[in-house]
């Protein structure tokens, strides 16, 4: 497969690409949203971008799927106030369940806030803005449940979930071993997300977690190293461009070997609780 479905061209804010023929990537302003199947009957969205997004995510299912079609259901990788700023108005008009990890699901029922971001942690202009991301707790009430214990996902045949935390308790990476597709969340990125000039530019580097959200950096280590294990072939991550090939194996091998100078802050909140 290799580079056969990915484009040449680095993608920006508002330009979907086919990564693969049933899978399709759409960048929200910062932040990925995948669509998984490729007929208008059987498809999921997982994640649903930033706030106030709800008509565009709207617009991007309707071009590719057909009028007043809709996903049989979302899956949220995390519950991250960019991951999930469209989650409730798209449940109110589409009707369809919401699915995250167990552990995941506080902050999606309105019982617990994440922690505080991070704005000490270096990197750039956005972590230093990160003080002001929204942290409260959404309440998806009766629309969300956990993914089922199996690891099997609703209506993502040949996908398996896998508990990938570090980055937030109940995060959730997608993998399809068929093909060696990964859907990473934020896991792992595709862009050092703390660096204002590189999101703009969206400059591939395959990076750890975004700092400024990330409480515990022993299970992001752990986590990292579970998804090279699975020597992906092509992923996307929740920030960044699509990666594939050498590209993808050698930057995620890299970033697994030197995860603590790579990944991990010199300094910061969450760092030396965690080491
Ligand atoms: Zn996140
Ligand atoms: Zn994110």
């Amino acid at each position: 497969m290799e580079n056969r479905f990915l484009p040449m061209y680095s993608i920006a804010s508002g330009i979907g690409v086919d990564v693969l023929p049933d899978l399709y990537c759409y960048t929200n302003q910062i932040v990925n949203i995948c669509l998984v199947g490729n007929s208008a009957e059987d498809f999921v969205l997982v994640d649903t971008g930033m706030p106030e997004s709800a008509e565009k995510i709207v617009e991007v299912v309707e071009e590719r799927f057909g009028e007043n079609s809709k996903p049989k259901a979302i899956i949220l990788t995390h519950g991250h106030f960019d991951h999930v700023g469209a989650v409730v108005d798209l449940v109110e008009k589409w009707g369809i369940k919401v699915y995250a990890h167990e552990a995941e699901l506080p902050f999606l029922t309105g019982k617990q806030n994440y922690p505080k971001p991070d704005g000490t942690v270096e990197g750039g202009l956005v972590a230093k803005m990160s003080p002001m991301f929204p942290t409260e707790a959404i309440d998806l009430k009766n629309n969300i449940e956990a993914l089922p214990a199996d690891r099997t996902i609703p209506y993502m045949e040949g996908w398996r979930w896998l508990h990938t935390p570090g980055h937030s308790p109940g995060h959730v990476s997608l993998f399809r071993a068929d093909d060696r597709t990964l859907i990473a969340g934020d896991a792992f990125v595709a862009v050092k997300q703390e660096s204002l000039y590189k999101v703009m530019t969206q400059e591939l580097e395959i990076n750890g977690p975004p700092r400024y959200l990330t409480t515990d950096w022993n299970a992001a280590r752990e986590s990292v190293n579970k998804l090279a294990a699975l020597n992906p072939a092509v992923a996307v991550t929740g920030h960044g461009m699509p990666v594939s090939g050498t590209e993808l194996s050698e930057g995620l091998a890299r970033l697994a070997k030197e995860f603590d100078d790579l990944a991990v802050p010199d300094h910061g909140r969450y760092v030396d609780d965690s080491q």
